[in-house]
């Protein structure tokens, strides 16, 4: 009876939207005791708006989106394509970047017109050895405090200005996140964006708990670090960066709209871009093997 009711089981996760790749999955879902979601494309829809361009005093703001657009035009990453798409729609053409490099999770680098320029992270742009105005550091802790993402832009050891950008999270997160807490699970989010951004999202879906500031090279350890407080940890992502978190978790659970990698790396996958599909599988997991035992 019991290849049945596992039968059952999966049929009955296909219906509702939820690819289980093994069997013997199921039954690592039912005890499951913390959920923790990857932020950027999983909680959030992964599309950055952009929303405000702060120059340093005495700077331009078409000069600044000009240069991080023409630096951004080689990034595959969401904040990447957002700007250079930003850039060429409100200046037309771009300067030409040269020597393009990309170290992860921390920003990107080029030349333009003779001058190295750097857009990313705040930390990063500081270690590099550049100079943040006063009233560009003000902007940055109000701008984050509303939950948008900021990057700046730097050149010749001085951040000439911050690009902020904001991304929705997808309509049913909160409603997800509920339904996750009314079956016992605690709920994390994980991410290698800023702490102010990531708790002021944090708070609009109710997570308890914010694993900020993570380099996608650690995103695995704190997975472990958790499973070794004696959490059963199921992990929820999309990108390339989450897949080392994805295997290390006891359930890697994949976006379905999210990148092959993430999917291949993964035990359960989301057809849909639904994340309500998370509860429902450790709901029919729980069922399913109520009805085998
Ligand atoms: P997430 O975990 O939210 O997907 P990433 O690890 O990809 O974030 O990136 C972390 C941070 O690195 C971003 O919030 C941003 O500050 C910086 N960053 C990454 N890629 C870029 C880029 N192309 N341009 C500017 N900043 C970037
Ligand atoms: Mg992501």
């Amino acid at each position: 009876a019991t290849p049945i009711a596992i039968m059952v089981g999966t049929g009955r996760g296909a219906e509702l939207g939820v690819l289980i790749k093994r069997i013997e999955t199921l039954e690592r879902t039912k005890q499951i005791t913390t959920v923790v979601f990857d932020k950027t494309g999983t909680l959030t829809h992964g599309e950055m708006t952009i929303t405000d361009i702060v120059a340093a005093e005495g700077g331009d703001d078409n000069e600044v989106l000009r240069r991080a657009g023409a630096v951004e035009a080689g990034s595959e990453h969401p904040i990447g394509r957002a700007l250079a798409a930003v850039a060429a729609q409100r200046l037309g053409e771009l300067p030409t970047a040269h020597g393009f490099d990309a170290p992860t999770g921390q920003g990107v680098r080029a030349d333009v017109d003779g001058t190295t320029v750097l857009v990313g992270r705040r930390s990063w742009l500081v270690e590099q050895g550049m100079t943040v105005p006063e009233e560009v550091e003000e902007a940055i802790l109000r701008l984050e405090d509303d939950g948008k993402t900021v990057v700046l832009a730097g050149w010749q050891g001085r951040v000439r200005g911050a690009v902020a950008m904001a991304d929705t999270v997808k309509d049913n997160a909160a409603a997800t996140i509920a339904e996750l807490h009314d079956i016992g699970m605690s709920v994390a989010m994980l991410t290698g964006d800023n702490s102010r951004t990531a708790e002021a999202i944090a708070r609009t879906v109710g997570i308890d708990r914010v694993l900020a500031e993570v380099h996608p090279g650690d995103k695995r350890a704190e997975i472990e670090r958790l499973q070794s407080e004696g959490a059963v940890v199921a992990m929820v992502g999309d990108g390339i960066n989450d897949a080392p978190a994805l295997v290390q978790a006891d359930l890697g659970i994949a976006i379905g709209t999210g990148t092959d990698v993430a999917i291949e790396s993964s035990d359960i996958t989301l057809m849909r871009s639904d994340l309500h599909g998370v509860p429902q599988s450790i709901r029919l997991a729980r069922r399913t093997y109520r009805t085998i035992q």
